[in-house]
């Protein structure tokens, strides 16, 4: 009694105790999954006559990994509900990744019975008819699968999967070539596809493909070993099979309107050919030229050390720690130990790199790159050439635009880009940046933002720039964290669900569709028909937007995956992997992998990305199915997933879609994806020489975005005393 009395009180005292309770759904999303999956049975023995609650379970036991179980929770529901083609699809699937092929096709059956043309039923049954060596059904029922999902290259991949099973080599072919002309970076087509070449005797093809991988995966184990074996067999030379892109000099020089019309904007440092962290890559050799002329002048001293003629290549070599420059007939003109500036002799002139296989880092050895503005070179210790490009913020735009979102976009989504883009630049530049170590203010590639300099500059994106000079999206008169991303896969993930982004009001969940209106979450069952489905969605844009960034899959083979794992975490033989946490979205943050030595758990967004498969994933929007044998031992992995990219803030594919679907105007994107920000101008000073109006004058300036942000100090890397250290050879 007096027990009772004092959890009685407890209850008391604590008013929100039965609404603390989490509910089925809140267990799912936090990985609680045998608990979640008793708490659907609960709510299905409390209304007998719902199915919901039973598909519900099943899908928390399935990410669990507990077939079995999902199994007989989906034979319940269908009692319940009989006449449901997906429950009996689902069913198949379970049964055939438990390797029960007659039960697996029995109810793959069931649903076409019921749905004729029923995607994921037709790929069961040809997955099925695989496992039973029945060549000629199993190419039917892919056939049926490629109609009905014509633009997914997942269907190419899983036919090309099949015919290398069968050993129909030159299908398989075919259907690798139709896999990646749908997802260039499909890696795990690729690799199969050098394979059939190596296997031909076709070895400048072979050792084409595997630099390809390299480039979606650098230093990828098996293309980096097998280019070393096929290098002594290549009939042509490595530049002939991959011949590098090229800049030449136009016919005639006109005045890009972009650049008169931009008033003079703040000072921009950029880290040139940077890896994917943001540093520096390795620049043993650079070859520099212009069309205009160049100076070589000592940053710090000022003194001028060589002009460099129009048309004339020159060579930065690094030797002894130092930038060593040399002219065509390898005459050299400095040793310097600290930076030296590059600038075109005239005015909106550019600086060129000559593409050479002779270079280490793949951003200058792979194609020619042009830069506005000045390049300075400098020596970092032990690993080569650092190389920034300086040039005013909205001349730098003009090369962002058109790297981040593809020129022929509908014209309003590229405005949204320049805004965000340029609102990124202060987001970068705050307080010295992620970059103040290396000495600039913003990386090149993904880690910052994609800037491949002006070569790639075109007149839509260009006048995006314009059109938009000086907005910038601010929330509270501050410059709002506009992060954006390829493809969202049809959910925006709020940034507080992500391990280390943070919880910004406007960075928040919600459905990338029209009308922009609060859906309810989806449960297990509807969001694993939604990632596995076509569905309706602002970035789902055929013709404007590639298929394979919404939806995408892969298969990975057992032993693949023991191996990446392993050489990042030493778990032994995998046995399980089970996603825990998900947000709202659908995206998985937290992971379990379990191993015959010891299992671990991984929730850091790159981490997950990375680890599962050779390839990074897109995104970690994803399910996992599991494949096993008779026997229980996995056989290999299958993957469903959406999107490309964190899914927080703008989807640029979605922007894509609300400009060129629903004529939404550049504003209205900007709110869709980042509610309650504004859009603010930043007022920059007139050219230079242009007197200073006292109207423009007395304008009040925005707070949180001074004119003249501090200086950057030097690279860090740099010397003491960073000053040149002339040539004895010179006169
Ligand atoms: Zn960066
Ligand atoms: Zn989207």
């Amino acid at each position: 009694m007096r027990r009772l009395n004092t959890i009685l009180l407890l209850l008391l005292i604590q008013p929100g105790f039965c609404a603390a309770a989490p509910s089925a759904y809140q267990l799912y999303l936090r990985g609680e999954l045998s608990k979640a999956a008793s708490s659907y049975f609960s709510d299905a023995a409390a209304a007998p006559g719902q199915a919901r609650p039973l598909l519900n379970a099943a899908m928390c036991l399935r990410q669990a990994g507990r077939y079995r179980a999902a199994a007989a929770a989906l034979e319940e529901a269908l009692k319940r509900d009989t006449y449901n083609p997906d429950i009996y699809s689902e069913l198949g699937w379970l049964r055939f990744h438990q390797a029960d092929y007659d039960g697996a096709r029995a109810a793959f059956e069931g649903a076409l019975g019921i749905q004729e043309l029923h995607a994921r039923a037709e790929l069961g049954l040809a997955s099925v008819y695989a496992n039973l060596d029945d060549k000629e059904k199993t190419l039917l029922h892919l056939e049926k699968y490629r109609k009905l999902r014509p633009d997914f290259s997942g269907v190419d991949y899983i036919l090309a999967w099949n015919f290398m099973n069968f050993k129909l080599y030159k299908e398989a072919e075919e259907a690798l070539i139709e896999a990646l002309r749908k997802d260039p970076t499909f890696t795990e087509a690729r690799l199969p596809l050098a394979g059939i070449y190596a296997r031909q005797g076709k070895f400048n093809e072979a050792w084409n493909q595997y630099f390809r991988v390299l480039d979606y995966a650098p230093r990828h184990p098996l293309a980096t070993s097998m280019m070393k074996v096929l290098e002594g067999k290549l009939t042509k030379q490595p530049e002939e099979i991959r011949p590098p892109f090229r800049i030449v000099k136009p016919l005639k020089m006109e005045p890009v309107d972009a650049v008169a019309s931009l008033l003079k904007s703040v000072k921009l440092r950029v880290g040139i050919g940077t890896n994917s962290a943001g540093k520096q890559g390795r620049n043993n050799l650079l070859r520099v030229k212009s069309f205009e002329g160049l100076s070589v002048t000592g940053k710090v001293s000022g003194k001028v050390f060589a002009t460099i003629p129009p048309d004339e290549t020159w060579f930065a070599v690094y030797e002894n720690g130092a930038v060593v420059l040399k002219d065509p007939d390898g005459k050299v003109y400095g040793r310097f130990q600290g930076p030296v500036l590059l600038k075109p002799l005239k005015i909106n002139g550019s600086v060129i790199f000559d593409a050479s296989s002779k270079i280490k880092n793949p951003w200058f050895s792979g194609a020619d790159r042009q830069y506005r503005g000045v390049i300075e070179l400098f020596p970092i210790k032990g690993r080569g050439i650092g190389v920034v490009n300086t040039l005013e913020s909205e001349l730098y735009l003009l090369g962002v635009v058109p790297s981040e979102v593809a020129p022929q976009w509908p014209y309003e989504s590229l405005k949204a880009q320049a805004v965000i883009a340029r609102t990124q630049i202060l987001i970068r530049r705050a307080r010295g940046g992620l970059h103040k170590k290396d000495g600039y203010h913003i990386c090149d590639g993904q880690h910052c933002q994609a800037y491949k300099g002006m070569s790639i500059e075109a007149n839509t994106t260009s006048r995006a720039v314009v059109d938009t000079e000086g907005e910038i999206l601010t929330y509270h008169g501050k410059p709002a964290y506009t992060f954006y991303h390829s493809n969202c896969g049809g959910w925006i993930q709020a940034s507080k669900e992500v391990n280390g982004w943070g919880d910004s009001p406007y960075l928040v969940t919600k459905s990338d569709t029209q009308p922009d209106k609060p859906l309810a979450p989806m449960d297990p069952w509807n969001f694993h028909l939604w990632l596995t489905d076509n569905p309706q969605a602002n970035c789902n844009y055929p013709g404007r937007v590639r298929a394979a960034e919404f939806r995408w899959m892969k298969i990975i083979k057992h032993k693949d995956m023991t191996f990446r794992v392993n050489k990042d975490y030493a778990v032994g033989e995998l046995l399980d992997i089970v996603p825990l946490q998900r947000s709202p979205s659908g995206n998985v943050n937290s992971i379990l992998l379990k191993g015959a030595k010891k299992t671990v758990t991984v929730s850091r967004e790159h981490l997950i990305r990375n680890i599962l498969g050779f390839s990074s994933l897109k995104s970690t929007l994803f399910e996992i199915e599991i494949n096993r044998f008779k026997n229980g031992k996995v056989r290999n992995y299958w993957l469903y997933g959406g999107g490309w990219g964190h899914a927080i803030g703008m989807c640029q594919s979605g922007a894509a879609g609300l400009a060129g679907k629903y004529d939404k105007k550049y504003r209205e994107i900007l709110e869709f994806y980042f509610p309650g920000t504004n859009i603010r101008k930043i007022k920059y000073a007139p050219k230079k020489k242009a007197p200073v109006t006292p109207a423009a004058a007395a304008e009040p300036e925005m707070e949180p975005v001074p004119q003249d942000l501090p200086a950057l100090p030097d690279p860090a890397p740099l010397p003491e005393n960073p000053d040149e250290v002339p040539s004895p050879q010179l006169p």
